[in-house]
């Protein structure tokens, strides 16, 4: 079974899904790029029937592409440590029983839910969420404000240790969102759930996004040293943000490290070879022929096999994320 494991969904709450969409400042000039590249425009966007759009847009592309699933990430808000949500500094937000609901009405995907532990309700939510088959738990600790290493999240961390349920979580810095605390972008935001016993995966595998922000990869390698139960993903690594460094390519791809690496593409995120070819990653040929494949999902599956990730990084979620292989 190949999985996506990182692929966004998006909504502006028409059909009653609950999301909502409000880009702020800067993040507001990549919202027509983010439609665009799954082949919808900014009309679509103000549409009033968007959120089914785009749901469906999805479902064609893992459809027609050489994957079998994606997983769906939910999307929550950032709250204060006192439980006070602050929405005001979000710029999107999409509720775990959307993802749950298009998780149990197509077999092509899985839902991976997103609570921030601080919450009041945030125990009912994770039982709620287990019960209706949640694959995963995705945060950005440091777009919501979530340390991990708070001795106070220990109770909702043991849950999910027992539940078998995996943490994913972005590390590494955050371009497309106002963010809370820079530094919880650090892969050492998952220690204490890695100790714990908690599946942890972090996104983006902690390199940064431009050529001036801190780079974590090194961090992220020795922690896997320490914990065999923690992965990378490799998403946005195909995408013109100077994740992908030809260093880095080199680690992630070959030796210990390829093996823990797991496909993720990071839709709606634009996803282009064009800064792997810049960077002498991937030839012109390959560049070019990977351009030409309409389907995204597509795209950033053969980009990533031509840069060098084998094909276990496709199917190794089936055994990480929760319940996958039922
Ligand atoms: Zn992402």
């Amino acid at each position: 079974m190949k999985i996506d494991m990182h692929v966004h969904v998006v909504g502006t709450g028409t059909g009653g899904t609950g999301c909502w969409y409000r880009p702020r400042g800067l993040t507001r000039l990549g919202a027509p790029f983010l439609v665009r590249s799954v082949g919808l425009t900014s009309r679509d966007l103000a549409g009033p029937d968007f959120d089914r759009v785009y749901a469906k847009r999805l479902l064609g592309f893992v459809r027609g592409s050489s994957l079998d699933r994606a997983l769906l990430l939910a999307h929550e808000l950032p709250y204060r440590d006192d439980g006070t949500p602050l929405p005001e500094r979000a710029s999107f937000y999409v509720p775990n029983a959307y993802v749950l609901r298009l998780a149990a009405e197509h077999p092509e995907f899985m839902a991976a839910v997103s609570i921030h532990p601080s919450r009041r309700d945030a125990f009912e939510e994770l039982e709620r969420c287990l019960a209706a088959g949640a694959a995963a738990l995705k945060c950005l600790p440091n777009v919501q404000g979530i340390d991990w290493n708070d001795r106070r999240h220990t109770r909702f961390l043991e849950r999910m240790a027992e539940a078998g349920l995996p943490l994913l979580a972005h590390t590494g810095s955050e371009r497309t969102m106002p963010v809370m605390d820079a530094k919880l972008a650090d892969p050492r935001v998952l220690t204490r759930p890695l100790e714990i016993g908690v599946t942890c995966i972090a996104a983006h595998c902690g390199t940064g996004t431009m050529l001036v922000d801190p780079d974590y990869l090194d961090v992220f390698a020795g922690m896997t040293e320490r914990f065999p139960h923690l992965y990378g993903d490799n998403s946005a690594l195909a995408a013109l943000n100077f994740r992908l460094r030809p260093s880095a390519l080199r680690r992630l791809t070959s030796g210990p490290l390829a093996q823990r690496i797991l496909h993720g593409s990071d839709l709606p995120v634009p996803v282009s070879g064009l800064l792997a070819w810049a960077g002498g990653m991937l030839s012109w040929r390959d560049c070019r022929a990977a351009a030409r494949i309409e389907n995204p999902l597509e795209r950033d599956a053969q980009l990533k096999r031509r840069l060098g990730f084998d094909a276990a990084t496709f199917t190794r979620s089936a055994d990480v994320l929760r319940g996958a292989r039922a």
